[in-house]
């Protein structure tokens, strides 16, 4: 218990830091991989407390890979930092997940010359609108050592177990043909019929999927005047399933709606995939169990343990599919919504940063368990694998 006591002690001494970090963020909100300033502020932050700092990692010029080594070759916990924000600013509360990612990994490296192995901290930009920071990482190599990784993430309650959607998201231009809508519209094919019908048509699949899955659509080019028959239209769908091997044949079933609108109105449709595909999460119980006991000692709330439904995406599921992981929600204490302008509100200024020192303590306090006890370590790699099977 000792580590631990030193580890919150090291976050509270910090607070004030912490809280300026937390507020700059959220007062200058910058949209995915456009998070200069709030990239710059974490590792300024990192560095100055003795991690190494990388900036613009894996290609992405708004990432970093921060790190602090311990004595000797041991488990590479990482400490994933979100910092993108939304157009009505951090109605996300992602200043809350990168402060409080830093903070943690600054917490734990107070002992860490008393350990085997490293502590990383990674920027991961634009998990908002299918902007996949974490997956492009992932593919460049940039976590390559990292044995587990950890995260919070600010929400209406606090939830150890989280269900998090697959989801992927898809363009479909319709081409249709032009002509004079009153002269000659035998001569036309309208794009925007065909549009329509994928419409009707994914309604109609709709009777037959699961509770669970979500498609949800939006148009954005619906022709161009009355008088013409539309040549080109375009809509874009993003698509949800509890798990990646439902989601791919619900987006088949989709990518169906739109072929057979194009068939029985004479068009044609390109279909295009827009972002990164993001995963479900895979849940890690040897992982969850310690952070949970960790808020239960810090005399947290904790809401609810295991989320009943899912609701939301977000690219930490596909890192959850390579290494186990763990995103814990934390109650704002406001029944606002994420995106919303109140949940904005909720994360900001001191109220926010509050949160994020709470949930830095977890972080670290986990932290020091999983350095403590690095058989832990190989346990939640187990339990990932024997996950990975059942599915
Ligand atoms: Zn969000
Ligand atoms: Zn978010």
């Amino acid at each position: 218990m000792y580590c631990k006591n030193r580890a919150k002690e090291v976050i509270e001494k910090n607070r004030d830091e912490i809280t300026a970090l937390c507020e700059y963020i959220f007062d200058n909100p910058e949209m995915g991989f456009k998070e200069y300033k709030a990239s710059a502020a974490l590792g300024a932050f990192l560095e100055k407390h003795g991690f190494t700092v990388e900036m613009g990692v894996g290609g992405l010029e708004t990432a970093f890979r921060a790190e602090k080594k311990g004595r000797g070759s041991g488990p590479v916990i990482g400490f994933l930092c979100e910092y993108d924000a939304l157009p009505n600013g951090h109605s996300c509360g992602h200043n809350i997940i990168g402060s409080s990612s830093a903070a943690a990994a600054v917490g734990l490296a107070e002992t860490i010359e008393e350990y085997d192995g490293n502590i990383v901290v990674l920027g991961t930009p634009s998990e908002e609108g299918s902007g996949g920071g974490k997956e492009i990482l992932y593919r460049a190599g940039v976590m390559d050592d990292m044995d587990c990784a950890m995260m919070f993430h600010p929400a209406p309650w606090t939830v150890i177990n989280d269900i998090l959607l697959a989801i992927a998201a898809f363009s479909y231009t319709f081409h249709g043909k032009p002509a004079h809508a009153g002269v000659c519209p035998e001569k036309g094919r309208s794009a925007v019929e065909a549009l329509i019908q994928m419409f009707n048509n994914v309604n109609g699949l709709r009777v037959t999927v699961k509770g669970t899955t979500r498609i949800h659509g939006i148009i954005r080019q619906g022709g161009t005047a009355t008088n013409i028959i539309p040549e080109l239209t375009e809509a874009q769908f993003g698509i949800r399933a509890s798990t990646k091997g439902e989601l791919l044949e619900l987006v088949e079933r989709v990518h169906n709606c739109a072929r057979a609108a194009a068939l029985s109105t004479d068009c044609t449709v390109d279909i295009k995939e827009i972002g990164i595909s993001y995963m479900d999460l895979v849940s890690n119980e040897v992982l969850l169990q310690l952070v949970e006991k960790n808020l239960a000692d810090m005399g947290e709330r904790i809401d609810m343990r295991n989320a009943k439904e899912g609701v939301g995406s977000s690219d930490v599921g596909n890192l959850s599919h390579r290494i186990p992981v763990f995103q814990v929600m934390i109650s704002v204490d406001s029944p606002a919504l994420p995106h919303t302008d109140a949940f904005a509100e909720a994360c900001r200024g001191k109220r926010g940063a509050d949160i994020a020192v709470r949930a830095a303590k977890a972080m670290a306090m986990t932290g020091v368990d999983l350095f403590n006890n690095p058989d832990l370590v190989n346990k939640a790699k187990e339990e990932l694998k024997e996950r990975l099977n059942v599915k």
